[in-house]
């Protein structure tokens, strides 16, 4: 067997996937947490920021989660080289609107595989031994998105290969789904709410998840398993019973904070012309 190409193509992946996380969840974080943490404050959902051990520990796994994601891409590369996965490389093999209808179908698929095998790793046999490590962050940051023990790498890695023997996948729907699920993933692990209240109730937007309702996934640990979409939460009955309620607490929060500021802003001129 020749190596080289395997190997290039491992350092490739790695390097891409290292740069990709560190610009998806790296931006998010240098807004929301250095640079301009006090004007955004209002957001957060839990009023602490965490310890650099936590996010320490929230980049290490998830480097050590990346090298797994990386061994299994190589080995989808082999694969389809040896002709055992439906990839396709040109275009014209299918149209343009199966192209659309790949990537919402791998997102659905991958939206009810996260959810049940995250309902695996809950099971009390599993989880002090493997997602224990991802639940570390009791309040997560954008750094926690891949935060996890390497069986669970290889478990959330797997949909991956599943999907490229069971479906015809372009190479770009597979490089559109990479984006999509990371960054729906730094959107979970944020710990700042940005929809606005009445976003868990409205008919239009209910079946989308939120931020908050992964952060009380930390939070409280037995509730709110979905990903993407709040469909399977719902169907099973899995959403915490104040979902709701506590995603519009963080909302009002809000609220009373930027009329806190409001009024202190509109105070500062009468005082200085009193003066
Ligand atoms: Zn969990
Ligand atoms: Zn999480």
């Amino acid at each position: 067997m020749e190596y080289m190409p395997y190997l290039q193509r491992y350092v490739n992946h790695i390097v891409y996937d290292i740069i990709r996380y560190f610009l998806f969840a790296g931006i998010p974080f240098l807004i929301f947490y250095v640079l301009f943490k006090s004007p955004l404050f209002r957001f957060k959902i839990q009023p602490k920021f965490p310890e650099w051990k936590h996010i320490k520990r929230e980049v290490l796994f998830s480097m050590s989660s990346m090298a797994i994601f990386t061994t299994v891409g190589t080995g989808v590369f082999w694969m389809h080289r040896h002709g055992y996965t439906k990839i396709y490389s040109d275009m014209n093999e299918y149209s343009i609107a199966y192209f659309f209808f790949s990537i919402v179908l791998f997102i659905v698929v991958h939206d009810a595989y996260f959810y049940w095998s995250h309902r695996l790793m809950h099971h009390k046999k599993i989880y002090p031994h493997v997602h224990l490590i991802h639940h570390k962050s009791i309040n997560p940051t954008p750094w926690a998105v891949f935060s996890f023990h390497p069986l669970e790498a290889i478990t959330q890695v797997l949909i991956l290969p599943i999907m490229v023997v069971s479906v015809p996948l372009h190479p770009l729907a597979i490089f559109t789904w990479g984006i999509y699920q990371l960054l729906l993933n730094v959107g979970g692990h944020l710990g700042f709410e940005l929809f606005h209240s009445g976003f868990t109730k409205r008919i239009a937007t209910k079946w989308h998840n939120t931020s908050t309702h992964h952060n009380m996934h930390h939070k409280y640990v037995n509730c709110n398993y979905s990903l993407y979409f709040n469909v399977w939460d719902r169907i099973m009955g899995t959403n915490h019973v104040r979902y709701d309620e506590e995603f519009e607490t963080v909302c009002e929060r809000r609220q009373q904070l930027s009329l806190k500021k409001e009024n202190e802003n509109a105070e500062l001129p009468n005082e200085a012309t009193t003066v």
